[in-house]
């Protein structure tokens, strides 16, 4: 289950680089249209990535709470097609891009259904179909769900609720159109006040990446162990984050980045890459689209470094890892990129916890070792090295990985 991993790991070091290069990046407007979210701090920034295996890694203000805002709409749409199954919760929202702003009024012209639960008006629909006898239990339901990604439990910050509703006039307005038009399962000030507070429930980017890491690994919270929603279900929200979960830059957002993500206006950003990473950014400055500055461009980093793109082509034979207690080897086989070597590493370091031994990484099946799992594996190896623990690397890229001769393509 999940592990927290020191400053001195490569993985962490790269978070830390992306973090310490966009960090002098200055540009967007914090959100003040709620007047709490006004008071963040322009300043602070944080990242984290949460692997299938529950590795977790962080550089910068990850620990810092802040409310999900849209970010919380993932996971109630989750919880509503968990509850009533895809085909009940599509005649009350769609699944098209409406490729307008987060807040338009976006219902189909016939019957009134929002285009997506990732604007608001598709959020609040989602919302007003959370079951239960009264408000505090459907919120409790909510609460509960978003908590069960997290793998702990989260609380909602009462400041944020409370300035949202005495300012949401907009959002009422749209709860009103909708169940005028007979889109909204439930009276609309009770759905836009559920909606609110699920807005305002707090979490880090650390929370944030356990969650999106549920996501990526078929609705199993990848640290606490706990089947949170089915895989069918998570797929179901990837689809919709993949085409809607950008405000209207999704688009552009799947070309260039090519994961399922969703931004929220108090500066959270979530990404998917599934079977592999889940990862999360905080930063409340936003660009004219509504989505956070720094958060977009590490994501872009992240995703072109580590080749996360979702469209790219599966490198050719699937990586797999043993341990081969015997002879105290980690043995890796396939083509290793960044994901497959994280996994390399973590093992590796965990045979290191263990009491003294021979350290053996053999890579004789491995068929192709790209530059970022090099890079990752180089950076490990010098480091047990330095700690005294040196590790017996066999294969053909042994020479390289232990850095006695150039850089070269691996073949074979
Ligand atoms: N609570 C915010 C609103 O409805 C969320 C918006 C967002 O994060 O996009 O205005």
């Amino acid at each position: 289950m999940g592990d927290d991993h020191g400053s001195d790991d490569p993985v962490t070091e790269a978070l830390a680089g992306v973090h310490r290069r966009l960090g002098t990046l200055d540009d967007g407007e914090v959100a003040a249209y709620i007047p709490e979210l006004a008071r963040a701090d322009r300043a602070g920034f944080g990242l984290a990535l949460v692997s299938m295996d529950g590795h977790r890694y962080a550089a910068g203000d990850a620990g810092v709470p802040f409310t999900l805002q849209s970010v919380s709409k993932p996971f109630v749409y989750a919880l509503a097609l968990a509850e009533l199954g895809l085909d009940e919760v599509s005649r009350w929202v769609g699944a098209e891009p409406s490729g307008e702003a987060f807040n338009a009024i976006s219902l189909e012209e016939d019957t009134g259904r929002p285009s997506n639960a990732m604007v608001n008006a598709g959020a609040i629909a989602t919302t007003a179909l959370v079951p239960g006898a009264t408000p505090a239990e459907r919120f409790e339901r909510v609460l509960a769900c978003l908590s069960a990604f997290a793998g702990r439990r989260l609380d909602v910050d009462e400041a944020v609720h409370a300035s949202e509703a005495a300012t949401g006039d907009r959002n009422r307005a749209l709860g009103y159109l909708m169940r005028g038009a007979g889109s909204l399962a439930c009276d609309p000030l009770l759905a836009t006040d559920l909606y609110f507070r699920q807005c305002a429930v707090r979490a880090t980017a650390a929370d944030l990446a356990v969650m999106a890491a549920t996501l990526g690994n078929g609705g199993v919270n990848p640290v606490t162990g706990e089947l949170v929603v089915s895989g069918e279900v998570a797929v179901q929200v990837l689809s919709v984050m993949a085409t809607c979960g950008m405000y209207d830059a999704s688009g552009e957002w799947l070309l260039r980045v090519g994961l399922p993500a969703k931004s929220g206006v108090s500066g959270g950003l979530i990404a998917v890459s599934p079977a592999r990473f889940g990862v999360a950014c905080w930063s409340p400055p936003l660009d004219v689209t509504g989505n956070p500055v720094r958060g977009a461009a590490a994501l872009r980093e992240l995703s072109e470094r580590f080749g996360l793109h979702l469209m790219r082509n599966p490198a050719p034979g699937t990586p797999t890892l043993d341990v081969d207690g015997t002879r105290g080897a980690v043995v890796a086989r396939g083509a290793l990129d960044f994901t497959a070597a994280e996994r390399v590493l973590s093992a590796l370091r965990e045979r290191t916890a263990a009491p003294a031994g021979p350290l053996v990484l053999d890579l004789t099946r491995v068929t192709v070792l790209d530059a970022m799992a090099e890079a990752l594996l180089r950076a490990t190896l010098d480091r047990l090295a330095a700690r005294g623990r040196p590790v017996t690397v066999v294969g053909p890229a042994a020479e390289r990985l232990t850095g006695r001769h150039t850089v070269r393509p691996v073949d074979g």
